[in-house]
């Protein structure tokens, strides 16, 4: 099972890296965690990664084009590199390893489903909430930002990632492999819980996330310690080692947390 897991995931990781959703470190992080999570899990376990794995990599190859002039803004272009693939599964990996330990608990399927739903409702926030006519506004104090910038929200974005949370809650209870965990109840926790992580990651992108500037594009960006354009990036707010990808991890493993509290609660 393991093997033909490891074959799967990188008969999908090589198309992926062949379609620019991946780079080289990308598709060896997400064969890695396809076949732990394929392996361990079973099916039910893999739907759900694939799910996430294909509408966010189609999303994000839509976005590219559209987008350009503000990909810039953002710390990395389309192709995901390891850090990006563990930043958005990794959370996933843990519980599929949880459930190795505890077969017979449905608290760590979930955690897997809570913390898809929310990589995923922050992707889809992020590709669509750019086609938002309205400028977005930051969380904490309302002040109008420009396009793409960290830890601004819209309207569409928000009701994005209520979509993108609420399709992997639907797949998570149709296909769990637990009885009680295929209930309005675990859907509902699964798609709010989904979208509670997608507002912390905004949350931290206006708060604490670190921020730089490029004084050759005259434009603030994740990126560092160089611009898109080549010019060395400037550090301006935030906290340093709080990059897009420890943000996107702390986004996916409090949708986990809070989904598997509500879960046991109620
Ligand atoms: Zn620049």
């Amino acid at each position: 099972m393991l093997f033909l897991s490891f074959l799967l995931a990188l008969l999908i990781s090589l198309l992926a890296w062949r379609a620019n959703a991946l780079s080289e470190s990308g598709a060896l992080a997400a064969t890695l965690l396809g076949t732990l999570i394929f392996g361990l899990g079973g099916w039910p376990w893999a739907v759900l990664l694939l799910l996430f794995f294909f509408t966010s990599s189609a999303l994000t190859r839509a976005g590219a084009a559209r987008k350009s002039g503000l990909s810039e803004k953002f710390a990395k272009g389309g192709r995901r590199d390891a850090l990006q693939v563990l930043a958005n599964g990794g959370i996933a990996g843990l519980c599929v390893l949880a459930h190795l330990f505890w077969p017979q608990a449905s608290w760590p399927w979930v955690g897997f489903a809570a913390s898809l739903a929310a990589v995923n409702a922050d992707t889809w926030a992020t590709e669509l909430g750019v086609l938002a006519s309205r400028p977005p506004r930051r969380l904490t104090t309302w002040q109008i930002v420009e396009k793409g910038t960290s830890g601004g929200v819209t309207l569409e974005g928000t009701l994005s990632a209520l979509l993108g949370a609420a399709l992997i809650s639907l797949f998570a209870v149709f296909v769990a492999p637990f009885p009680e965990a295929r209930s309005p109840f675990a859907f509902s926790w699964i798609t709010l819980t989904g979208l509670a992580g997608a507002m912390i990651d905004s949350l931290l992108g206006d708060t604490f996330q670190a921020i730089y500037y490029c004084p050759n594009c005259r434009k603030q960006t994740e990126r560092h310690p160089r611009h898109t354009c080549g010019a060395p990036t400037f550090y301006v707010r935030g906290l340093r080692w709080l990059d897009n990808d420890i943000v996107n991890l702390l986004c996916g493993l409090s949708a986990a947390l809070l989904g598997i509290l509500l879960f046991l609660r109620w």
